[in-house]
């Protein structure tokens, strides 16, 4: 299931937002439990003392909700052996933005060039999801290059389809003979993509920081 935290999770810094659910830790709070220095938990709403509590970013939080976001946390950060799962989400995911985005071009009669931004964020959310949530360098890592290609791809595959039908005004039998690797279609697409518009630079830059932002380590100072 995809939670809308996951979602806008890419606006940075991003820190990390505890959730215990509706556990409440009773009183009293632990074996030595201190009334005088009874306090209440800034996660979970219940008790904790002088003898057991944690802090969570400078707020007083009960021994069971530390260990909680603690375990959270260790669960999440990715080691170099999930870079393979990630890279397989971010390569899916690219792949199955940049026909939507292809698909969307051969619709409206034009580029959309945003939608650049949309396959930057699909293959960081890729990567994150296939890795089994995990964040990190080595999912970020793999992330960026999938967006990347992903942006290419997307401009190849809309370049090859203008070209086809640019072409077949002047001459049907051989616009219908183009293939996808044509040196044609790769001039067309050099022509149109060989140089970057400030537009076009502003879209990449932001698609790039969404693939690479999304699988970041959350933050948080837990102890
Ligand atoms: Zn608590
Ligand atoms: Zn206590």
């Amino acid at each position: 299931m995809l939670e809308l935290d996951t979602i806008f999770g890419w606006l940075v810094p991003r820190p990390y937002k505890p959730n215990r659910g509706s556990a409440k830790s009773p009183w009293p709070c632990c074996d030595k439990a201190d009334e005088k220095s009874a306090r209440v938990c800034h996660v979970c709403r219940g008790a904790t003392c002088n003898q057991c509590h944690g802090f969570f970013n400078g707020h007083w939080i009960c021994g069971p909700c530390r260990d909680h976001i603690k375990a959270e946390l260790e669960r999440e950060r990715a080691e170099f052996s999930h870079f393979p799962l990630a890279l397989a989400g971010g390569l899916i995911a690219a792949c199955v933005s940049a026909t939507l985005w292809c698909w969307l071009a051969i619709k409206s009669g034009m580029v959309v060039g945003f939608a650049a931004i949309l396959v930057g964020y699909l293959s960081g959310l890729g990567a994150h999801l296939m890795s089994g949530k995990r964040r990190g360098a080595p999912v970020q890592w793999a992330a960026v290059p999938c967006a990347a290609l992903g942006i290419v791809l997307g401009h190849y595959a809309i370049s090859f389809y203008f070209y086809k039908v640019q072409l077949a005004y002047i001459d049907r039998a051989a616009a219908e003979a183009v293939t996808f690797a044509d040196p044609a279609v790769v001039g067309y697409f050099c022509d149109h993509y060989g140089f970057l518009t400030p537009f076009d630079a502003i879209t990449l830059s932001v698609a790039m920081g969404a693939a690479l932002i999304l699988p970041m380590q959350r933050t948080a100072a837990v102890r």
